[in-house]
């Protein structure tokens, strides 16, 4: 009985997590009020599967096709929460083996997101940001939802150095850290329905990177061997 009293408080900081790793078991997408055709599902004889299911495998498999591995996270708009989320996009990512530097780009474009869901779009209000990783190949996909306030002009919103919040200490460098720091981003947002930020970002095999810093080695002793000739006046 004291547990139930103290429900809302336990409520109140909670994580909704869900976990939408691709195998894991997909949910009936057949609706209660629809009639279920009379047909037994099997996925050994397809043509005796029902429409809807028919659908729904249909689906799954185009979604198969289309991204390696998703997660799904849900939280409450406190600030608090801004390192839980870029911390968790951080360790689903880490999969794909990214150099540190491709990691804290990652990780602070996150922050700059979840940040302004917060308190641009909830303001003083506590409503649920949705946070989907999606990883296809080599290649990282991150959107950022809420369902808050909602930005009036996109385009001046992404300027540098604006902010409505300058009061609160905002130097309105979001939108451009996040661009700089990612391959694409895309910003959707509707006055009083929210906002959604999609980011994506190419990690580079390390054995590139690798490649590269070979080069950039063989560079140095060139310009080195070159600038000793110069010195020791050879031809
Ligand atoms: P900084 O990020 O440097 O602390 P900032 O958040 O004001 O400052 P940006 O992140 O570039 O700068 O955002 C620019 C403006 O876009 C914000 O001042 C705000 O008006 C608006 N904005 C951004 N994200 C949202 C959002 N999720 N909901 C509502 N308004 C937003
Ligand atoms: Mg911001």
């Amino acid at each position: 009985l004291s547990n139930l009293q103290n429900f809302p408080t336990i409520f109140s900081n909670m994580f909704l997590i869900k976990l939408n790793l691709t195998a894991q078991k997909s949910t009936s997408l057949v609706s209660k009020t629809e009639p279920v055709p009379n047909v037994q599902c099997t996925k050994q004889n397809r043509s005796q599967m029902c429409l809807m299911c028919q659908m729904s495998q249909k689906r799954r498999e185009s979604m198969n096709n289309m991204y390696d591995n998703e997660m799904k996270i849900e939280f409450l708009s406190k600030s608090s929460n801004e390192a839980f989320a870029r911390i968790s996009v951080a360790a689903f990512i880490a999969q794909l083996d990214p150099t540190l530097e491709e990691l804290a780009d990652i990780k602070t474009a996150v922050s700059e997101a979840v940040t302004n869901s917060i308190i641009h779009g909830y303001e003083d209000q506590t409503g649920i940001v949705k946070l989907i990783c999606k990883i296809r190949e080599n290649e990282v996909l991150i959107e950022i939802l809420d369902s808050g306030k909602g930005i009036e002009n996109i385009e001046i919103a992404k300027q540098p150095l604006y902010t409505t919040k300058s009061n609160m200490e905002r130097s309105g460098m979001g939108f451009t850290i996040m661009e700089s720091f990612m391959d694409h981003i895309e910003v959707e947002s509707m006055l009083g329905i929210g906002t959604k930020v999609t980011m994506s970002k190419v990690i580079k095999s390390k054995e590139d990177s690798e490649n590269f810093t070979d080069m950039a080695d063989i560079t140095k002793i060139t310009a080195n061997t070159t600038a000793n000739a110069t010195i020791r006046g050879d031809e």
